[in-house]
């Protein structure tokens, strides 16, 4: 199937082609046409399989016909948290190129009264967290009964996250001839019953989950004592040819100290969590995805659904307590079908956590004892190009996925106490 059948307008697919995208991804094909069709939608599907894609396009369309009265905006689309939901307006922004749609974004820690304002100028798409909406309906800010086609993204976030009430309370505000769409990755029993109590006859749509990170990341396991964390981190960096990496961390507090510590032996390193005004967090991931940051030191905040292009790493600096979190972490590298690599450091402490992870992936980790300098390949790949002397190595490495080593560390480097000043130039 190509894009052109789906019956989009010409200015979405306009925006569509100059994106580059072939075809439809199985969800869109599915979930498109339904749309069109005014059904309510339970769309089974995760992130990275083009969901954000399947709805934007035709609430594009549908609502490019209509004007948004003050305050009472067309269309609501709810998002577990700011940068997810700021993902969303961003592909509102890419595929709404070329119509005239008014967009607000209303996400805790941004300024109420720009929110305000824009609510005022009328606005076709609202994208919220459900907290902040509530609290902006609440002030009389908003009005919700002129919602046409509601959406809830990753519902199963939503739910983990406490969110559930909150739903209950919005879609009762809304007018009931409205059109629901829920994506969600999994079918809790919660959930289930959402949409059986606020989503009209839906129809039920699922797609396989996009390539498991277990197929495109490749993942090591170094065991340590907790104190030599940091420095096991610094020999992996230098390994590894990091062009850019999550190293996620399970506590807010110990962010700040790994950052100061990354930066201090001069990586541009910065850190991202909950507890950051909300300002500071867009501008942060701003700068990683620009490659300004090449070292996101992050909280689970930022482990499920962030689209970053071309992460070469993760590194798990704790053992995630969720399992299901080690495989969020991981999959923010090995996207789209590219290569990527994960590492996590454990202690002893972390066996329960560590057992629970291998059951879900199903696979024991490879453990690395990291004594050599060189990268370390999975068991069974050659390796001869990274042993062999480096003024032997032929420039372009035909095993690996990356160009030529970006870092080259000396030789004498590796016990020592991290980079000291010697710091690649592009991880400053
Ligand atoms: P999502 O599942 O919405 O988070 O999308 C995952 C990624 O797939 C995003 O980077 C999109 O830009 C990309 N994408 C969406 N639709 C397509 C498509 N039809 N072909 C190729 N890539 C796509």
């Amino acid at each position: 199937m190509i894009f052109d059948d789906l019956g989009l307008s010409p200015e979405t697919l306009k925006a569509v082609h100059e994106k580059g995208y072939k075809e439809p991804t199985p969800i869109q094909a599915k979930a498109i046409p339904l749309i069109q069709m005014t059904r309510d939608v339970v769309g089974l599907a995760q992130t990275g399989t083009g969901k954000t894609a399947s709805f934007t396009l035709p609430m594009i369309d549908a609502l490019s016909g209509g004007r948004a009265k003050m305050r009472m905006p067309r269309s609501l689309v709810l998002a577990p948290t700011r940068e997810l939901a700021a993902q969303v307006a961003e592909n509102f922004d890419t595929y709404g190129k070329y119509h005239k749609l008014n967009k607000a974004l209303l996400v805790g820690g941004e300024s109420m009264i720009e929110q305000k304002k824009l609510l005022e100028q009328g606005v076709d798409v609202l994208i919220a967290t459900p907290g902040r909406l509530l609290d902006l309906f609440e002030r009389g800010s908003i009005l919700l009964n002129d919602i046409r086609i509601l959406v809830i993204d990753e519902a199963d976030r939503m739910l983990d996250m406490g969110f559930i009430p909150d739903i209950e309370r919005i879609m009762k505000l809304l007018p009931s001839n409205r059109q629901t769409l829920l994506f969600s990755a999994t079918m809790a029993p919660e959930i289930k019953k959402l949409t059986e109590k606020f989503l009209s006859n839906p129809k039920s749509i699922s797609v396989a989950p996009a390539a498991s990170p277990a197929k495109t990341v490749e993942q090591f396991l170094v065991e340590i004592h907790w104190k030599k964390k940091q420095q096991t981190l610094l020999t992996l960096i230098k390994q590894e040819k990091v062009d850019n990496a999550f190293i996620f961390l399970n506590r807010k507090k110990d962010i700040d100290t790994l950052t100061s510590f990354l930066k201090q032996k001069g990586f541009s390193a910065a850190g991202l969590h909950g507890d950051m005004p909300q300002p500071k967090r867009t501008e942060t991931l701003n700068k990683f995805k620009s490659n300004e940051v090449t070292l996101l030191v992050c909280s689970d905040v930022a482990a499920r659904g962030l689209d970053v292009k071309g992460v070469s790493h993760v590194f798990n600096y704790d053992v995630p307590m969720s399992a299901d979190d080690y495989v969020h972490r991981i999959g923010r590298t090995g996207r789209a079908g590219e290569k990527g690599r994960a590492w996590m450091l454990a202690s002893n402490s972390d066996e329960k956590f560590l057992e629970a992870i291998e059951a879900l992936i199903k696979k024991k980790l490879e453990r690395v004892v990291l004594t050599e300098e060189k990268r370390h390949e999975p068991k069974g790949k050659s390796t001869t190009k990274d042993t062999a002397p480096r003024h032997q190595k032929p420039k372009a490495k035909a095993n690996t996925y990356k160009p030529e080593p970006q870092v080259v560390p000396k030789d004498d480097e590796i016990e020592g106490d991290g980079f000291g000043d010697d710091v690649p130039a592009f991880l400053k």
